[in-house]
């Protein structure tokens, strides 16, 4: 039988874990992994960290070596787009025009940045915060004494501003919630990260949006919706991201907030298939599809669309799990939470080490560590176990979380 060819389009995390893992799990035909970007796969997690601070190598953010890919037969080509897919005739376009046909086909185009809708967007200075090259512009920006204005005090914004301020840089930090990730994770955890950053001498305007931004030809100034100027040396905005669905759309796939696919992370076209920020996956455990833009889901679900593509049965079931640092804090969460009835703390909320779990009919739905290590497998164990917990045990630290997830032993 001719040996057949894979394409991956979206050479970053999800891609280049994919592609090892069909080297790994023995397929032996062409492997064609193409990236629009001019680096080879990396992870992204470091450019809003260490890597923007200077603090570590850019080589520690690639995914793999740099000969990784020669010595497996993988075909890269980085700086190319892929302008059209067609799965019934099962080709791809690139950007130099040229088709290439497939056998199977992973999507794996990740997400872009949010662009904010308001007056003076496009002035210089502006920045937003996805791709390596973006970090390099802003790490020149990060030197001390400058003033920053972050838009936005979601994960990106935070952990800017948390970077900017270990830089020595004065920075104000907007946002329409009143407290930081408000939306998602509700106002308990949000007025802790809000005082963390107060504590750390952002400046922090909530409860408010930017109304334009002002300068001559170069961003010097911004307007609050609440009637606020914030003088900047420069902006970053980062208000959220949209997955990169157009070749999907174009193609006729099923696209609803992200490429629709299965618990084998098919596609509506059974030979093309999705992983990472770009993929709505159905979860078998949650029972609903979901969306998730972080590094653990593109590490895992990349291979495991791998191991669809080989023709395994796999089932995705794994609880969507992030971490981030801001300054000396540290929190990794694990779960889904759509909507939730309370939250239950555990440990020293004041000293900033603690786990936190969203509870909704009586069992955990959710659990956030923070400061706390070593416990996030537990808290999984807890969420996928189902039982209902009694609160004051949830809350006390002399019951194990073990015992509470009923697997003791
Ligand atoms: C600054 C920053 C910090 C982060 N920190 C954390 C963190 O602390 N914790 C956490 O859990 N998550 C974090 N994340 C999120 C995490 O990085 C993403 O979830 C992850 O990058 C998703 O990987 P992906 O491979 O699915 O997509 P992406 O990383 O978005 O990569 C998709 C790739 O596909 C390419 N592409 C798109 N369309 C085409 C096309 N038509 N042709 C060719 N190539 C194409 C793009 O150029 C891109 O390189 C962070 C993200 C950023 C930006």
């Amino acid at each position: 039988m001719a040996k057949q060819t894979f394409v991956i389009v979206g050479a970053a995390l999800a891609g280049g874990k994919a592609a090892e893992e069909l080297r790994q799990g023995g397929f032996d035909g062409q492997l064609i992994l193409i990236g629009a970007e001019p680096e080879r796969p990396y992870e992204r997690p470091p450019l809003s960290k260490d890597y923007l601070r200077g603090e570590s190598e850019r080589e520690n953010a690639y995914v793999h070596p740099g000969g990784y890919y020669g010595e497996h037969h993988i075909d890269l080509r980085t700086e190319t787009e892929v302008t059209a897919i067609d799965p019934g005739a099962h080709t791809v376009t690139t950007s130099g025009g040229e088709e290439i046909s497939f056998d199977k086909l992973l999507l794996a185009t990740g997400a872009e940045p949010r662009r904010i809708p308001v007056a003076g967007a496009d002035l210089e200075g502006i920045y937003y915060l996805r791709s390596m090259a973006d970090c390099d512009t802003l790490r020149e920006r990060l030197q001390s004494g400058a003033t920053v204005a972050v838009v936005g005090a979601g994960w990106i914004g935070s952990e800017v501003a948390a970077s900017a301020r270990q830089k020595g840089l004065e920075v104000t930090m907007i946002d329409p919630l009143d407290v930081p990730y408000e939306n998602i994770l509700g106002a308990e955890i949000g007025a802790f990260y809000r005082d963390v950053h107060a504590q750390h001498g952002v400046r922090l305007l909530l409860g408010d949006g930017v109304e334009s931004f002002q300068g001559n030809g170069r961003v010097q100034r911004l307007q609050t919706t609440g009637g606020e100027t914030v003088q900047c040396d420069f902006a970053v905005v980062g208000i959220g991201v949209v997955p990169r669905v157009q070749l999907a759309r174009q193609a006729g796939l099923e696209v609803d907030n992200g490429i629709v696919v299965d618990a084998r992370l098919t596609t509506s076209s059974p030979d093309v298939f999705a992983a990472g920020d770009v993929a709505n996956a159905w979860h078998p455990f949650f029972e609903q599809h979901i969306r998730v833009e972080h590094w653990a889901n593109a590490l895992n679900q990349g291979p495991a669309a791998a191991r669809s593509m080989l023709g395994e049965e796999i089932s995705y079931d794994r609880i969507p799990y992030f971490f981030s640092d801001q300054y000396d804090v540290g929190m990794e969460y694990s779960g889904h939470t759509p909507s939730w009835d309370e939250v239950v703390f555990r440990g020293d909320r004041e000293g900033g080490e603690f786990i936190a779990f969203w509870l909704h009919g009586g069992r955990v739905i959710a659990g956030m560590n923070v400061n706390v290590w070593d416990v996030n497998d537990k808290v999984q164990a807890l969420i996928r176990s189902r039982r209902t917990v009694d609160r004051a045990a949830l809350q006390s630290q002399d019951v194990s979380l073990d015992e509470l997830a009923g697997s003791a032993v």
